[in-house]
């Protein structure tokens, strides 16, 4: 089987979080009628994603950090 990401969050699209109706795109980043969630609300789980994968000392910019992530995506590249 094809490996695919979601084209908001870049996580990958397996049984689990792959959304129905909404091709490329996972559980997460869009809402249940399959429209993609706005970006600040996609950014900002993005963010606390981050979180829980840094050390607990320091205290980085993870909204700058989900900010500069996001524009890598294809759903939010920008133009
Ligand atoms: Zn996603």
């Amino acid at each position: 089987m094809e490996m695919k990401f979601c084209q908001s969050c870049g996580v990958i699209l397996d049984g689990s979080v792959a959304k129905e109706g909404a091709p490329g795109f996972c559980t997460w980043c869009v809402d249940e009628k399959g429209n993609l969630k706005p970006k600040e609300e996609v950014k900002a789980g993005v963010a606390d994603w981050l979180k829980s994968f840094a050390p607990k000392e320091g205290n980085p910019d993870f909204m700058k950090r989900a900010e500069n992530y996001l524009n890598a995506m294809p759903a939010w590249a920008k133009e």
